[in-house]
């Protein structure tokens, strides 16, 4: 086997779209006079059924359909520079003639081609209830660009070190990992008629492949903020490069833990009878699309399970759900397999991110219910998970840490933002003293907030 095999390692491993009922019987014929496999629907209306190849079709139908502003400016940075923003579903045609879906593929594989041919392969994982039409074309035209050339490497460094096709050199190339970038930035910035959520979702995907699936970092003109939750629901942006100052944003659904996904936020709503999902901070409301693996098991359980869990940390390559008396580990990238290891003394409280929110750590800081802290991760060499005591003395009286800006920030057990320098804590003073739920790390994007 001497076949240049180019897959797409997803940079979200994990999750439904939005409907638009049926496609009409001329809109079918077209898609069957480009791809023959639909030939046997096209005489007359498909209506989508939540199969599989509804959700094919469903994905065509958004390259087909978008509608973009008419002047796409370019970015200042590197996320969007317009040059496949012309019509997907033409570049697409003009380099796959047949979609072949498959039974099974390797974990985190969406779909894929071959160096030779014009067919592409999509793993069932794709065609789920826990991807959406536009994460679908945005893949879609990913692998249409492997067809002119561009393969991918092993990454070196960074969230996806270690993993084989999962980067590409730089993201001026203008190789695959690109396109999911542009395509991404493009439905952010520019789609006329797709649910604000979906566009804010589009824009964490954006970064989230920016800054993890390319060799070389790319440039982006982002500011480091943080999120705050106030006990109203009312969130919060502080800025952090000035004088501490709060700008009111949205509110979420409900109170909650906000888990960091790479640039998206999920809530786990302390109501236990509530499903978690995905948040956004400016009222865009919600998207169908699950949050990964570990919140669509969450959202089967009985409240009485959910309120075991206690917080969930989410890697690029290893996760933890943190449970009162255990953390379940997902260590190996390439495997399903998990492993419990039990929390030596005490119940867990939350994650400390003393050292930042980071996808590529290895390691982070656990909260016990006793004021131990310990260390969790899984090693990076042989994959096995660890939890082990630290010694080293640590500020008190937190329920959460970020290290934000360069800087440690805690929230205090009372509700109130601490500076944390070591063991000393200095509070902030933020006008919202003792009503502060939850703190989130969050960033602004030059490329959105442009005129
Ligand atoms: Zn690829």
């Amino acid at each position: 086997m001497n076949k240049l095999f180019i897959v797409l390692v997803l940079t979200l491993l994990g999750s439904t779209s939005f409907a638009a009922d049926c496609i009409s019987k001329s809109e079918m014929q077209t898609i069957a006079s480009h791809f023959s496999q639909f030939r046997q629907l096209a005489n007359k209306d498909y209506c989508y059924d939540g199969s599989q190849t509804a959700n094919l079709l469903q994905a065509i139908m958004f390259m087909r359909k978008t509608a973009f502003e008419p002047n796409m400016q370019k970015s200042q940075d590197e996320l969007f520079s317009g040059r496949f923003s012309s019509s997907w579903y033409d570049y697409f045609i003009g380099r796959i003639e047949d979609i072949d879906v498959q039974a099974n593929c390797p974990k985190g594989v969406g779909a894929y081609v071959y160096g030779f041919g014009n067919t592409m392969y999509v793993c069932p994982m794709m065609l789920t209830e826990s991807f959406s039409a536009l994460d679908r074309a945005s893949v879609f035209m990913h692998e249409a660009r492997h067809i002119d050339g561009y393969p991918h490497t092993t990454c070196s460094r960074g969230a996806r070190k270690g993993l084989s096709g999962a980067c590409d050199t730089r993201i001026s190339d203008g190789g695959s990992y690109a396109v999911s970038v542009e395509t991404y930035a493009q439905l952010a910035k520019y789609a006329t008629d797709i649910h604000p959520a979906l566009k804010a979702y589009a824009m964490s995907s954006a970064v989230t492949y920016a800054d993890e699936a390319f060799e070389v970092p790319v440039k982006i003109d982002r500011e480091q903020k943080l999120l705050l939750m106030a006990d109203s629901t009312q969130l919060y942006s502080m800025d952090l490069s000035g004088n501490n100052q709060l700008t009111a944003l949205g509110n979420a659904p409900f109170l909650g833990k906000i888990v960091p996904r790479a640039q998206h936020m999920i809530l786990i709503p302390t109501d236990r009878t509530q499903n978690a999902r995905y948040m956004f901070a400016n009222n865009e409301g919600e998207i169908v699309q699950t949050a990964g693996d570990a919140i669509v098991e969450y959202n089967t359980q009985s409240p009485t399970q959910r309120a075991e869990l206690a917080d969930l940390h989410l890697g690029a390559q290893w996760t933890a759900k943190v449970y009162t008396s255990k953390i379940t580990f997902a260590c190996d990238p390439r495997s399903p397999s998990a492993k419990d290891v039990k929390i030596p003394q005490g119940e867990a409280v939350s994650i400390l991110y003393s050292n930042g929110y980071s996808r590529a750590a290895r390691s982070n800081y656990l909260l016990a219910s006793n004021g131990q802290v310990y260390e969790f991760g899984c090693n990076e060499r042989g994959l096995s998970p660890f939890i082990n005591p630290v010694n080293t003395p640590m500020a008190s009286g937190l329920v959460r840490a970020y290290k934000v800006n360069g800087q440690v920030i805690g929230l205090t057990e009372g509700g109130s933002l601490v500076a944390v320098n070591g063991t000393q804590t200095t509070p902030l003073n933020t006008g919202l003293e003792g009503q502060i739920y939850e703190i989130a790390p969050r960033e602004s994007f030059s490329f959105m907030d442009a005129q």
